[in-house]
């Protein structure tokens, strides 16, 4: 009896295990998508990863040999899978770059009120630009320098700006509000710096200072910046690039809270009542500062140009009509370089980006060729881009000279670190819940903007099996949503998503190398890639970009 009863049990055990087993068993590959989906595998992406990860490509820096390396590799396997070289008639898009190093021991800000000027320098005052600055002018508070008309909020309601500098709140109002219009917890494109500096632009000023917001519950872009610690031993800092004919024109600093309170003193509140104001209600409470004058001095040690990258390709669609629309899959080449002997390997950050990119051009080619398979419908533009690690540039430069009409341009698949477990680290004490085991996770990040594009995703993993994970949409300490290279085509109203493993003590240090990667779970996301990007090219309706998230709520 008792021994019948165990092998009952055992019995029913095993059979327990063996449904669990299986419900956990990916569902089948669609045939005419298998031969692709084969192509895709765990060797080729470490072969392919140790080699730009390896210590002869220095770190991959924008404008160096290293990422020349990089780019040459990327193009000559976009012509072996047989992609069309799209930029007028080459695998590689020039993107014309400024580098410059500012001079940290001249630049200031300097306020003048009556008879009294005050000054402030590095580490008080953040930020540079590609040209020499001499600007002097009135100032402006503007509020959080949003301007939202479809969520009824203008910081620029009844302001005159023109040829003033405005002084803004970083981020965004009510961000401790799950409820609040601006995405609850999370953030909107609003939140950005860029943002806020090309709409101060838009309005006519002349500058920007930008000041962390008083009552935020999290450490400031800077002292988050600080926190990630990899570039402490640098004996050079990183240069800054940017783009020889960026659409943003106006000079930006970075102030200190000090700094700021000086500059709101003649606002008639103090500036935690500001904004504990526009949380409150969302009514503007922007103004002009009487008697307070502000300038913006910055040099540079050095300007050099020089031209990197946007390696691309495209697999055109098998679809007669549809064959003009596009779905981009993309990556960064780049990374932070050397320093002295140091190499910053960038085996995670964004060799396996990169890799990535090129393993499903591959795949999706192999596909659209083979007798078993079928072409995507759509086509699909294939990048690699430049200078991500310097400001998106390369992505913000593709979205102004795109190759492809941007407004058939139906989703992007964005790789940035998809190769690792996320694990706490210094960037994210305190400010993110990590999951115990993250060994099967993966990150989507932009689902607020295109809930389809989210549907799809989850739906394709049927096949594969991730855990897939939405932190990053509902919290806005770490900006997340506006670090890597979806976001110029998130502002460009296309359904972009970052794909993103997530964050370890490695990232952007010299620790990030090839052994370290998790090379069964990145070949899992490139083949959900794959089969969401086939979904993307064939369904009859492509995935809506929500304009206005938080507007919802308004209703
Ligand atoms: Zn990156
Ligand atoms: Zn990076």
């Amino acid at each position: 009896m008792k021994i019948a009863k165990t092998v009952q049990f055992a019995a029913l055990a095993a059979s327990l295990l063996a449904a669990a087993a299986l419900s956990q068993t990916p569902a089948p590959i669609p045939r005419n998508l298998a031969f692709g989906n084969e192509t895709i595998r765990e060797d080729t992406l470490r072969a392919d990863l140790t080699f730009l990860a390896s210590d002869a490509l220095q770190g991959r820096m924008s404008l160096e040999t290293g990422d020349e390396a990089a780019i040459q590799w990327i193009a000559s396997e976009f012509a072996k899978a047989g992609l069309q070289p799209v930029a007028e008639g080459s695998y590689l898009q020039p993107v014309p770059l400024i580098e410059y190093r500012p001079d940290r021991g001249q630049n200031f800000v300097a306020l003048r009120r009556g008879e009294k000027e005050m000054q402030w320098k590095f580490p008080e005052v953040l930020g540079g630009y590609r040209q020499d600055v001499d600007l002097t002018a009135d100032v402006i508070f503007a509020g959080f320098g949003i301007t939202a008309p479809e969520l009824g909020y203008d910081d620029y309601a009844a302001l005159d700006v023109h040829g003033k500098i405005v002084l803004v709140f970083d981020h965004e109002p009510q961000e401790a509000d799950a409820n609040s219009i601006f995405n609850g917890t999370g953030n909107t494109r609003y939140a950005t710096t860029r943002v806020k500096v090309l709409n101060a632009q838009a309005h006519g000023a002349a500058g920007v200072l930008i000041v962390a917001e008083p009552n935020r519950k999290h450490p400031s872009n800077q002292e988050r910046v600080a926190r990630i610690g990899g570039s402490a031993v640098r004996t050079t800092p990183l240069p800054s690039q940017a783009l020889a004919d960026d659409e943003l024109h106006i000079p930006a600093a970075i102030v200190s809270d000090a700094a700021a309170r000086e500059f709101l003193a003649t606002a008639g509140a103090a500036p935690s009542d500001l904004q504990s104001a526009m949380d409150k209600d969302l009514k503007p409470q922007s103004r002009a500062l009487s008697d307070t004058r502000a300038t913006i001095h910055f040099r540079n040690i050095s300007v050099t140009t020089g031209t990197s990258y946007n390696v691309v390709g495209l697999l055109e669609g098998g679809d007669p009509k549809l064959k003009s629309e596009t779905i981009l899959i993309s990556g960064h080449h780049d990374h932070d370089g050397m320093s002295g002997s140091e190499i910053w390997h960038g085996a995670d950050d964004n060799g396996s980006g990169s890799v990535g990119v090129v393993v499903l051009a591959h795949a999706f080619a192999a596909n659209a060729k083979a007798k078993s398979g079928i072409a995507p419908k759509r086509s699909i533009l294939f990048v690699v881009f430049a200078a991500e690690e310097r400001g998106l540039l390369g992505a913000f430069y593709l979205a102004a000279h795109p190759l492809r009409p941007l407004d058939s341009t139906r989703a992007m698949i964005n790789f940035d670190m998809i190769g690792r477990n996320e694990t706490p680290s210094e960037q994210t004490k305190g400010l993110l819940e990590i999951p115990a085991d993250t060994t099967n996770r993966l990150n989507l990040i932009g689902a607020l903007y295109s809930p389809d594009y989210n549907r799809t995703v989850v739906e394709q993993n049927k096949h594969v099996g991730l855990v897939l994970d939405d932190r990053f949409d509902h919290e806005s300490a770490l900006n997340v949503f506006f670090r890597s290279d979806q976001f110029p085509f998130v502002l460009k109203n296309i359904p972009a998503f970052w794909w993103f493993t997530g964050f370890h003590p490695d990232y952007h240090h010299t620790t990030d190398t090839a052994d370290k990667i998790n090379y069964v779970k990145m070949a899992k996301i490139l083949r959900l890639a794959y089969l969401s990007g086939y979904q993307f090219a064939n369904a009859a309706t492509p995935p809506r970009f929500v304009t206005s998230p938080g507007a919802k709520a308004l209703r």
